[in-house]
């Protein structure tokens, strides 16, 4: 079994490289490809959690399944909030693979599966990025939105402004001063907070914007308006985690925003061309994460097998 800690993960690849791995398991995902059990989410003390993320996917063959600490506090220590281990198993032997740094793999998988759906939904001309949030994800996305579109101009919003400025400097973008003047300047919006009250509300959208909603991933949390939901064409990763676990989704339907039919495509099924994109300039396309296995399995079949190539990990003899 191959051992691949954060350090090596980074040592092995960027998120640039993971968006073809991701691309191709979406467009399996989307044709009944993978069996995804739902995230199982165990309460632990405070707001800490630990949850369970199990898969198999046809093609490679592979199966597996990511354990996660969730510790919202943990930055404030230096830590991920996200930690925990990824194990891969051999689909023939059915020997364990591979074991990887969790927080690394969730930080880019997750921003590389947002920029496959933001370069097939944002528009082509799509120039101006906002930040909602400044953690771990959102730094991480600057990279994916980088690596899709020629982005000239980034701004982040954070609740904290001291910690926005910070994340800002860092990168050398602009801070703004609410959710509502960052989204006023963007093409491209990606929201990457654990919030419980709506952050991106239906005033603030224009024509023509493309928005990112990943953070928020339980139906207690939402960062996203339910109002929001009739006014943009929906997508997502997986319809079985939209309709279990996107609070905004559930609270539209339960007040009648938007009907049981209402139109919601995966992204894979829009890849493979089962399902229209983006029709016009002036649509606003929503694009929402809950993040799945089939993610974590694409994403660490190609790290392992790019870091056995390269001799980097810990090889372990389990027996
Ligand atoms: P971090 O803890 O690194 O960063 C969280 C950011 O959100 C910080 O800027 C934090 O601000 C801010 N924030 C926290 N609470 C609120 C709130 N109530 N209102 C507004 N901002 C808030 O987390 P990550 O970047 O790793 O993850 C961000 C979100 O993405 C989480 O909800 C996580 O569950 C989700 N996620 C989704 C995945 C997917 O596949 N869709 C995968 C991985 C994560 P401050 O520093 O002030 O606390």
């Amino acid at each position: 079994m191959r051992l691949l800690s954060g350090r090596d993960i980074a040592a092995v690849a960027g998120i640039a490289d993971l968006i073809a791995p991701i691309a191709e398991v979406m467009q399996l995902v989307s044709a009944g490809g993978a069996t995804l059990p739902l995230r199982s989410i165990v309460k632990l003390a405070g707001a800490n959690m630990f949850g369970i993320m199990p898969g198999a996917t046809g093609q490679p063959a592979v199966h597996g399944a990511k354990l996660l600490s969730l510790y919202p506090d943990n930055p404030g220590r230096g830590r991920s909030s996200h930690a925990g281990l990824m194990l891969v198993f051999d689909a023939e032997t059915g020997l364990a693979a591979g074991c990887l740094d969790a927080a690394a793999l969730t930080a880019m998988r997750t921003a590389a599966a947002t920029a496959v759906a933001t370069r097939a939904l944002a528009r082509a001309d799509a120039t101006r990025l906002a930040l909602i949030g400044c953690g771990e994800q959102a730094h991480t996305h600057l990279t994916a939105m980088r690596a899709v579109r020629d982005v000239s101009r980034v701004c982040v919003w954070g609740r904290d402004a001291a910690k926005a400025a910070a994340f800002a400097r860092a990168h050398g973008i602009e801070v703004a001063p609410s959710v509502a003047e960052a989204v006023a300047g963007a093409d491209i919006v990606c929201t990457v907070t654990p919030a419980d009250t709506p952050l991106l509300r239906a005033e603030m959208l224009r024509p023509g914007l493309h928005v990112n909603a990943v953070g928020a991933s339980i139906p207690s949390l939402q960062e996203i308006a339910s109002e929001v939901m009739p006014l943009v064409r929906l997508f997502t990763d997986y319809r079985p985690s939209l309709e279990a676990q996107a609070a905004e989704v559930i609270d539209a339907r339960r007040r009648g925003l938007i009907g049981p039919d209402h139109p919601i495509a995966e992204i894979g099924a829009v890849l493979a061309g089962t399902a229209p994109g983006r029709r016009d300039a002036a649509e606003i396309t929503l694009y929402r994460s809950l993040g799945i296995a089939a993610q974590d399995l694409a994403a660490a079949s190609f790290l392992l097998a790019r870091a056995k190539q390269r001799g980097i990990g810990t090889v372990v003899d389990m027996t």
